[in-house]
């Protein structure tokens, strides 16, 4: 489901880019028939306008380029994460001992942290008059879970 979301949004913006890559190109073919043209005028300002225009354009193409290969890259990296937060989401702790425990992995872990950036922090037992406040500690948001 995911990885067929992430394809649509590349062919959607490949889409979008091929559009400006073949307006450029475009422009470009109108150029080279400029400056066939200028050939016959003797007007060395239009004709340096258009060695201009011609060179801006040309660095538009090698930029529209650039970007089409960041793009990609992008939605590469796109790609492998969404893989990664479903795979996450697969993996459901299940409540023991007022912790989470998780099916692959040895002792508990802070509710919080989980719950709210979906970080696994193992937490430590309290011992001691420490118990009062609760079976376990947080090292990281420091609450007490019991
Ligand atoms: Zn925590």
């Amino acid at each position: 489901m995911l990885s067929k979301l992430s394809a649509t949004n590349v062919k959607v913006e490949g889409g979008v880019m091929s559009e400006v890559f073949t307006a450029i190109q475009s422009s470009i073919d109108i150029v080279t028939k400029l400056r066939a043209l200028s050939k016959t005028i003797q007007d060395a300002d239009f004709k340096m306008l258009l060695a201009d225009l011609s060179n801006e354009l040309a660095d538009a193409k090698l930029e529209v380029a650039n970007l089409k290969t960041a793009l990609a890259e992008a939605m590469e990296q796109n790609q492998k994460l969404s893989e990664r937060i479903s795979l996450k989401s697969n993996e459901t702790p299940t409540l023991k001992e007022g912790a989470y425990s998780f099916e692959d992995q040895e002792g508990y872990f802070c509710t919080a942290c989980y719950d709210t950036k979906q970080l696994k922090v193992r937490v430590t037992p309290l011992s001691g008059h420490f118990r009062t406040f609760g079976k376990w500690r947080c090292p990281s948001c420091k609450v007490s879970l019991s």
